[in-house]
């Protein structure tokens, strides 16, 4: 096991049939394991072991994949690095020196390393498509509903999704066939079929744009690295080389994007995180009378810096007082968000862009500043909030040879046009 991947290294011996019943599947520490550890990257959840298998993990083991064990993560899913995890940073194998993304870059690095064959993120605000950009692998953040989330231990359960990470397209689009579809135990599930979608996710990987609108928001585009906007448009010449033709559409409402998702983001982790306080979960004080000290006492030894600091605003954003200046707002620039998406995509069958807009950053050097830690989510968290499907897939490189992702996303439930498009390039 190399590159800090796993937090623990426990595999769980596949079937014999299925359609994975030959595959390895690695799955991030914030999905339930029945038997096996699940710390979500956090000192908090260190001893924690479930009770019950996710949903999606019932799958796996239905069609007879072999888990090899639970991956590293930025704590509960924040961070954009795999750097805020408790058990330390994972290094990018594509990119010696350099993160894997995050928040599921154990994930991806085990993928890219060829540890696992595929893999299980989750993407709340980017954190599937962020480290298969950085890894140069490819990351599908399903429609919002495609995939159960129950057993996936919630950061902010309005805008995330699990997803698959694997080496090419329709890898990962195998992968989401068997993870995908309706779940009792889950009420925001849809049957995609029933939606009148085309659920043939591996068929749809066929490479054939001959004909397909690619609509370019300028607005993903224009705040990029100068290296990784000449590889985007190398990719969509490639793309057009093959039968595709692309316009520019306009997405003005992206630029609150990001300031929204944060709101929203750390509004719901704030009451999702209130769990955590030493007698439901998390380790139990010593307790000696005073209530409030004890649970400060746990939440305060139990949590990295990242988290407290997204529980405080995230607590603050909702007061009485502040709820309509904030939390509300947010909601409001979601709407549009959804609304600009719908009519971009109106025009076009995908949307492109780069996935991020930086190339991996170097390790250590994007923990002190969260704000641009934050910036760095521009392209993947309005996809977030408008509950639509992406996929990251390696479009090149920049000169100095670090990987750079292009992100597809398509209309609700439409995961086989992203999946066609991105098939076309990886
Ligand atoms: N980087 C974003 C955040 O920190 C996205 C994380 C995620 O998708 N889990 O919230």
């Amino acid at each position: 096991m190399s590159h800090n991947a796993y937090i623990t290294d426990e595999r769980i011996a596949g079937g014999d049939d299925g359609p994975l019943a030959d595959r390895t599947v690695a799955v991030k520490d914030n999905i339930s394991t029945e038997g096996v550890r699940t710390t979500c990257g956090s000192a908090m959840l260190d001893e924690y072991v479930p009770p019950y298998d996710a949903t999606v993990v019932d799958r796996l083991k239905s069609a007879g994949a072999t888990i090899t064990g639970k991956t590293n993560m930025d704590e509960f899913g924040m961070g954009t690095t795999t750097e805020t995890s408790a058990f330390g940073p994972t290094e990018n194998p594509a990119a010696p020196g350099h993160v894997p993304g995050g928040s599921s870059g154990g994930s991806a690095a085990a993928v890219a390393s060829g540890d696992a064959d595929l893999a299980l993120g989750t993407d709340t605000g980017g954190s599937v498509r962020c480290p298969a950009a950085f890894c140069g692998v490819v990351g599908i953040k399903p429609t919002y509903g495609l995939v159960s989330r129950y057993g996936l231990i919630a950061y902010a359960n309005s805008l995330e999704q699990i997803g698959p990470i694997a080496p090419s397209v329709e890898e990962a689009a195998e992968l989401l066939e068997v993870i995908a579809g309706p779940d009792e135990h889950d009420a925001t599930t849809r049957d995609a079929a029933e939606e009148g979608a085309d659920t043939d996710y591996a068929a749809a990987a066929d490479g054939d744009v001959e004909g397909m609108q690619i609509g370019i928001p300028t607005e993903l585009v224009e705040g990029a690295d100068e290296d990784v906007v000449e590889t985007f448009w190398d990719a969509i010449d490639d793309l057009e080389a093959q039968g595709a033709s692309s316009h520019e559409v306009d997405l003005p409402s992206v630029e609150h994007a990001v300031e929204a998702y944060y709101v929203i983001a750390m509004s719901e982790a704030s009451s999702n995180l209130a769990r955590f306080d030493g007698v439901r979960y998390g380790p139990s004080p010593d307790y000696e009378g005073n209530w409030n000290e004890e649970f400060a006492g746990v939440r305060e030894a139990g949590f990295g810096e990242e988290v407290k600091r997204r529980v405080l605003l995230g607590t603050y954003a909702l007061s009485a007082g502040y709820h309509d200046k904030y939390y509300k707002k947010a909601q409001d620039a979601r709407a549009w968000v959804k609304q600009d998406f719908d009519e971009a995509l109106a025009e076009a069958d995908v949307l492109a862009s780069p996935t991020m807009p930086v190339p991996p950053m170097e390790m250590g050097e994007s923990l002190s500043d969260p704000l641009t830690m934050y910036l760095a989510d521009a392209n993947t968290t309005p996809v977030n909030l408008a509950n639509l499907p992406a996929i990251s897939v390696p479009a090149g490189e920049t000169d100095d040879g670090l990987p750079v992702g292009m992100q597809f996303v398509g209309p609700a439930f439409g995961e086989t046009e992203i999946i066609r498009a991105g098939s076309a390039l990886a």
